[in-house]
């Protein structure tokens, strides 16, 4: 029997820094967040019951993978319930490794892939690059479709890497990240690009250099037919190798899904996806479709692509597991196991998972106790599925 031994990629992470566009559309509209009958906030579900919650609508936009995440076990593993320090996990499980609409994934790939980059961009910084944190934006309504934003935001991209601006920019020396984030708000779906550029020294005047980047992007959406907001673009310097990563790698939301903190809208008016989510598995059906919407236009799309001199590559490829990548880094801090679960139980103790966690954080004993309630007691050791 061979159980993974390895705890939540939990560190720390905030959410990246507003554009000045999210901050105005906060302030313009009108949405509601989730609220119980007699009209009082509800706080936001822990990622696991959101999950578990999830998986129908799932099921029904075509998110095999997302409906599964967690519910099957690695080839040769029992999964188990770990704990290190006050942190409990699930491990041993196949995930689904969705950055854009996992609640259990997308958390700890966004962690990830910043922590990854963090020390590649600081390299550069010793090596006299100056980053800049650039948000990309376009015009959009209500009426907008996600899907065609993307559609406009990936063209735009394009045109603005390419070309012989472009190319004469690369000679100098420069390297990106890019990233996307996300809102939904009184206009509409508000999906925008987050990239970091690092300039070389051997570019003489970063500022001027970034200020071009932002009227080509302006020209380049609006030759595809699009427009842009001139103060919805923002381009400002950043020597702090740890909030660039972060700046790509996040969307909004994303920290909050994560630690399940009790800040579930920032707004009555602007929500993260996130947000939509825990709305849609209130019954909120407005939410629902919101959430399918996105949850289609996203699917294949890459969150996150960066250049030639920067690598994602340490995240580990696509068949690798999110369990095993915390089981990596688990390695040099041993994690208790708390209880070991039979594969086939996976599926009955989906619904409670967030509470066993929470109770395996407190004490294995409180943990061992709960599992008992839903399957009966364990054999060797093991808990199976009842009945
Ligand atoms: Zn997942």
């Amino acid at each position: 029997m061979s159980v993974s031994l390895a705890s939540p990629l939990s560190s720390p992470v905030r959410s990246p820094g507003s554009a000045r566009l999210g901050r105005k559309a906060v302030a313009a509209g009108r949405e509601r967040p989730a609220l119980d009958n007699r009209g009082v906030t509800l706080p936001p579900l822990a990622p696991a019951s959101l999950l578990s919650r999830l998986r129908p609508l799932a099921r029904r936009v075509g998110l095999g993978s997302l409906s599964g995440c967690g519910l099957g076990a690695i080839d040769g593993t029992l999964p188990a319930i770990v704990r290190r320090g006050e942190v409990a996990s699930l491990v041993g499980v196949k995930r689904c490794r969705s950055p854009w609409v996992c609640p259990h994934c997308a958390p700890r790939l966004a962690a990830r892939r910043a922590e990854v980059l963090r020390p590649q961009v600081a390299s550069l910084l010793r090596q006299g690059y100056r980053p800049w944190l650039v948000t990309l934006t376009l015009r959009h309504n209500r009426n907008s479709s996600l899907d065609e934003l993307f559609g406009l935001l990936g063209k735009a991209w394009s045109r603005l890497t390419s070309g012989r601006q472009w190319a004469s920019l690369k000679s100098a020396g420069v390297e990106y990240l890019r990233g996307y984030d996300l809102t939904h708000g009184e206009n509409g779906w508000h999906p925008h690009i987050h990239a970091v550029f690092l300039f070389s020294s051997q570019v003489a005047d970063p500022s001027a250099e970034a200020q071009r980047l932002l009227m080509r992007w302006i020209a380049a959406i609006r030759s595809l037919g699009g427009d842009v907001l001139r103060d919805g673009i923002d381009a400002q310097p950043c020597a702090d190798a740890e909030k660039a990563a972060r700046y790509a790698a996040h969307l909004s939301g994303v920290y909050e899904a994560s630690a399940g903190v009790k800040k579930q809208c920032k707004s009555l008016t602007s929500r993260t996806v996130f947000d939509l989510a825990q709305a849609a598995v209130r019954g909120d059906e407005v939410a629902a479709g919101l959430w399918s919407q996105y949850a289609v236009a996203t699917k294949g799309r890459r969150a996150l692509v960066c250049s030639q001199g920067l690598s994602l590559a340490g995240e580990g490829d696509a068949s690798e597991d999110a369990a095993e990548i915390e089981a990596q880094q688990a390695l040099e801090e041993p994690a208790e196991t708390v209880a070991v679960i039979y594969p086939a139980a996976l599926v009955r103790v989906d619904p409670y998972m967030s509470e066993l966690l929470e109770a395996a954080a407190r004490s294995a004993s409180d943990c061992r106790a709960a599992l008992t309630r839903i399957l009966g007691p364990p054999a060797l050791g093991v808990w199976r599925p009842s009945g």
